[in-house]
């Protein structure tokens, strides 16, 4: 069965004012380096859902809904 990381407070959703949700994405690839955790973006989302499952996929993880 399927938790939402929602469920279990490992996931955040936010906007960034002024910013697209595809520019605050590439932003956070581009400056993975300052992350202290690997992390898992969302694509293709109107909105930026970070979390921090499947942390063994890299620095920062794109996935699909
Ligand atoms: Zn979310």
């Amino acid at each position: 069965m399927y938790v939402s990381p929602h469920m279990t407070g490992q996931s955040v959703d936010f906007d960034v004012q002024g910013l697209i949700a595809e520019e605050v994405r590439q932003w956070i690839i581009k400056n993975q380096n300052l992350l202290p955790y690997p992390i898992r973006l969302e694509a293709d989302v109107n909105w930026v859902h970070l979390d921090t499952r499947d942390a063994d996929n890299g620095k920062v993880y794109l996935f699909n809904p």
